[in-house]
């Protein structure tokens, strides 16, 4: 089942994608009402209404205001190993803010004072349940589903400052989409394709398979120190292939269109601009 926000014109919805396009959900909850309720879902899937072709709509993010929006840090080895940093010992977990949240097609926004925004594609995980102190065994219970997550970061300021999630949260520095597949089809989400191209070129190919921190350690993890919320987004961290660790380095400039594509999700794209 895939979940999708979308705008008509003036009317903002969500409703079911099923292959072209969404079926609205028409004078029911909204869909954190009834994000981890399989029953209530399927119930709302038999009497949504007839599908508009997602080339008449405009996809929006489909967690706008997460309880929690989270990143993890360094979680496939290949990219830590990019990075020069240790394999972590434990999951690096940092907030994003939420204002920095962009739907599917809307434009990544480049700052003047940053000459090196990159790009990041990230499986995000959304929690359906509210999850403390929750058991790695259990944790897929409290997952929803799935998102694509574009971890923009402009690595000048983050390397000039401890803490990560300013760097990482200016407006519009987090696209995510293009909608939510549900945990019931893909389960762990531990081998999944991950992948992200600029102006059509490959940058970012790995798998889930290499993550060091899969997701139902990553679900327990952060319970163990804090409830999540419904709708709680984490982001698992990114493969290898960004642009500050290639020779010579890459970052995004006015007009290129970053693509990513999981598996098993879909595929969201962003064109860039100076803001
Ligand atoms: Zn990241």
């Amino acid at each position: 089942m895939r979940l999708g926000r979308f705008r008509t014109g003036e009317a903002e919805g969500w409703g079911f994608v099923s292959g072209d396009a969404i079926q609205p959900v028409t004078g029911g909850p909204d869909l954190m009402e009834v994000l981890g309720d399989r029953a209530a879902l399927a119930g709302l899937a038999e009497g949504a209404g007839d599908g508009i072709p997602l080339g008449e709509v405009d996809l929006l993010a489909p967690i706008p205001d997460p309880p929690q929006f989270v990143g993890i840090g360094l979680n496939y080895r290949a990219h830590a190993a990019e990075s020069g940093a240790p394999i972590p010992a434990a999951p690096i977990s940092f907030p994003f803010f939420n204002s920095s949240i962009i739907g599917p097609d809307d434009p990544i926004l480049l700052p003047p004072f940053t000459d090196e925004v990159d790009w990041e594609v990230e499986l995000g995980v959304v929690i359906g349940r509210e999850a403390r102190d929750v058991a790695v065994g259990e944790a897929l219970d409290y997952v929803a589903g799935y998102v694509i997550v574009n971890d923009v970061s402009a690595r000048d300021i983050q390397k000039s400052e401890v803490q990560w999630s300013r760097a990482k949260s200016f407006d519009a520095f987090k696209p995510m989409g293009p909608w939510i597949t549900t945990v019931d089809e893909l389960g762990a989400a531990d081998d999944l394709d991950v992948e992200l191209w600029v102006n059509g070129q490959l940058k970012q190919s790995g798998t889930t398979s290499d993550l060091i921190f899969d997701i139902p350690t990553l679900v327990s993890h952060m319970s163990q120190s804090l409830t999540l919320g419904v709708g709680a987004v984490i982001s698992t961290g990114t493969p290898s292939g960004v642009g500050f660790a290639r020779t010579p380095p890459e970052f995004l400039a006015s007009g290129d269109v970053v693509t990513l594509e999981i598996e098993g999700i879909g595929r969201m794209t962003n064109p860039v601009e100076a803001s």
